[in-house]
């Protein structure tokens, strides 16, 4: 097996704050010699070894649709005193220039054009199909929208597969998150005393991402962890009613492929690759379209940028930097010393 690269603080320039979630903060970094950004998520670990295994296990082979993992990150201790907050381990990962699916729903506030979600649900089924295809099988647990990165075209890749399982083994609970994943993406049986993930938990959780995208909703919005947790193995799902009426017609293939997705018995769930049969039709009907979809959203999104910017200057925020997600965070230094 290839060894894992350790990535020193030494060789990583200018941090910036992108994103927080419960495996950890995730920074924009340039690495001085590569001449490139990279992402560093640094994670709430004590100890390296797990992490070095895990992180050997994602770097298996690799796909288009996967996130490349460049390297472990192990501060050096010779970093400026400016950057103790920047301490400890943690992983290097292609920087994806677009943010996350969770974001580009936010911003838009309504579902992509049909071309590009038709895209989208084909790419997170080709990525997740890989991760399912190797020896043995590595489970995602943790698929939502947050946890799929888009580059500068809005090609998806999957990200954080692999960590749920890190961080169950090492009993690192996160405040949002549950052994396993995120509540409202985890099927019914993980509410089960005796559950044991199967690649059909990861289907589930597809299902509700596939819901997220033709929605641009987050699900069970105002319910409680608990109330989530009783109502899904009851068969509760997200509301089909939010998906707007003029869309159901054009959205008919990821809404039947999702509903297969969702069934309460994992066993009659569809694998990816029975998956990736139904959204091939979906790229092949749409493909014509994909292009100029993409290059409405991208307009849209850099004229929300446009709009943030000069809202940010009128207010006369100083210090403030625009982040990848459109986020505006104080972070021309480390300016989070938590
Ligand atoms: P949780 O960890 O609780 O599941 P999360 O997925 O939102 O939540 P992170 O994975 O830590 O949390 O990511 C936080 C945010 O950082 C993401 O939503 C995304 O916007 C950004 N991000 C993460 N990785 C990258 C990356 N490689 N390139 C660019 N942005 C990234």
């Amino acid at each position: 097996m290839e060894t894992q690269t350790v990535i020193t603080g030494s060789t990583l320039d200018a941090w910036k704050l992108i994103g927080s979630g419960g495996f950890g903060k995730v920074y924009k970094v340039k690495h001085v010699e590569w001449r490139m950004n990279v992402a560093v998520k640094l994670l709430h670990l004590q100890d390296s070894s797990a992490l070095l295994r895990e992180a050997q296990l994602m770097r298996q082979g690799s796909n288009p649709h996967v996130l490349r993992i460049l390297g472990v990150y192990e501060s050096s201790g010779c970093e400026p005193l400016s950057m103790v907050a920047v301490s400890g381990w943690g992983l290097v990962m292609e920087f994806m220039e677009r943010g996350s699916l969770a974001h580009l729903l936010e911003t838009l506030s309504k579902p992509p054009p049909v071309p590009l979600a038709s895209r989208l649900a084909h790419q997170i089924a080709l990525g997740m199909n890989f991760l399912h295809c190797l020896s043995p099988p590595l489970l995602h647990l943790d698929l939502k929208p947050s946890n799929v990165l888009l580059d500068d075209s809005l090609n998806a890749k999957l990200t954080d597969f692999g960590l749920a399982k890190l961080f169950n083994s090492l009993s690192t609970a996160s405040s949002n998150s549950e052994e396993g994943g995120t509540v409202s993406y985890m099927p019914p049986e993980a509410f089960n005393l005796h559950y044991k993930p199967t690649p059909a938990s990861d289907v589930y959780s597809y299902a509700i991402v596939l819901w997220s995208i033709i929605t641009a909703e987050e699900p069970y919005p105002d319910a409680r962890t608990i109330v989530v947790r009783l109502r899904i193995p009851e068969g509760d799902r997200p509301n089909l009613e939010t998906v707007d009426p003029s869309k159901a017609e054009d959205f008919k293939d990821i809404i039947s492929l999702m509903k297969r997705c969702w069934n309460n018995k994992y066993q009659e769930r569809p694998s990816f690759r029975d998956c990736l049969q139904v959204t091939e039709q979906m790229i092949e009907v749409h493909k014509c379209g994909v292009n100029d979809a993409v290059h409405e959203v991208l307009k849209f999104l850099d004229s929300k940028e446009t709009q943030m910017s000069k809202h940010f200057k009128s207010l006369n925020i100083s210090g403030s930097t625009k982040q990848n997600n459109g986020d505006f965070l104080k972070a021309s230094t480390i300016s989070d010393t938590e």
